[in-house]
């Protein structure tokens, strides 16, 4: 399936290099104790975080440190096709490489015996859903004010129809010839998840991480920017902004 036209345009009229349009709102659910709604391209994304609190079942409990547990869904209506709803083996392993990622930037020791609730629902499905969880989980933990070491922007990277191309949407998702999403910290260089499908040489892979890389540093600003503008709307809301004197003549 042609998916880049000859003079290098996608599917969806974006350049190899090129994201989704990315829009990230910190704060959106009042019960949480953190969230962040995420839009990436198509898909819509709800991350909700719980907790330091109690750990259940209580024989998952370490005395050591908190637990981080993500719970990774896709609601019914999130593609095409209704979804089954309730957990799968995608949603299931999506939970764990999520909460690993998250568990790394997390001082969990800080919260012996407690876990760290974090859910995504996914309200929308368009590919790099995986990606775009992260990306809200930890704008919401942010939110939620538990001391971690970073955020972690994600996204994915791949090759279709014989090139690199960044942050694959549905059609390259399916009919392209490799996948690999990434999620790290944009400050350490460090690789908090990684996974790949398909095929790619040495070479091709170098310049995938290398768009990649670029792309979560793009991905970062606009969370640190989210959690910015709520922060900044939450003072001026408390403060209202004095009243300018008034000049007297004399
Ligand atoms: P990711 O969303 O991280 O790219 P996958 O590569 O597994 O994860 O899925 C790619 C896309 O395929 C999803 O974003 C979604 O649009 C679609 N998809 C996944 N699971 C289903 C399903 N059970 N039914 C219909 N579409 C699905």
């Amino acid at each position: 399936m042609k998916l880049i036209s000859d003079d290098g345009i996608r599917y969806d009229g974006r350049k190899v290099d090129e994201l989704r349009p990315i829009r990230i709102e910190a704060g959106v659910l009042k019960r949480a104790d953190g969230s962040a709604y995420v839009e990436f391209g198509k898909n819509k994304v709800l991350a909700a975080v719980y907790g330091p609190r109690e750990c259940h079942p209580r024989h998952m409990q370490n005395p050591a440190k908190a637990i981080v547990q993500c719970k990774y869904n896709m609601i019914a209506f999130s593609v095409g096709d209704r979804k089954r709803p309730g957990p799968d083996r995608r949603s299931v392993e999506i939970s764990k490489i999520i909460s690993e990622a998250l568990d790394y930037v997390v001082f969990t020791e800080n919260f012996p015996r407690t876990s760290i609730d974090v859910y995504i629902e996914v309200l929308q499905a368009n590919a790099g859903t995986r990606c775009a969880g992260p990306t809200a989980a930890s704008v919401a933990l942010a939110d939620a004010g538990i001391p971690m070491k970073d955020l972690v922007p994600s996204v994915a990277v791949g090759k279709v129809n014989d090139q690199v191309v960044l942050d694959l949407q549905k059609e390259e998702d399916n009919y392209g010839q490799a996948d690999l999403p990434i999620a790290m910290i944009p400050r350490t260089g460090e690789i908090l998840l990684m996974q790949m499908d398909g095929h790619m040489t040495r070479a091709e892979f170098d310049r995938a991480i290398e768009l990649g890389v670029g792309a979560c540093k793009r991905i970062y600003d606009i969370q640190k920017d989210a959690l910015a503008r709520r922060y900044t709307v939450e003072k001026t809301e408390e403060e209202p902004a004095e009243e300018a004197p008034s000049e007297q003549e004399g």
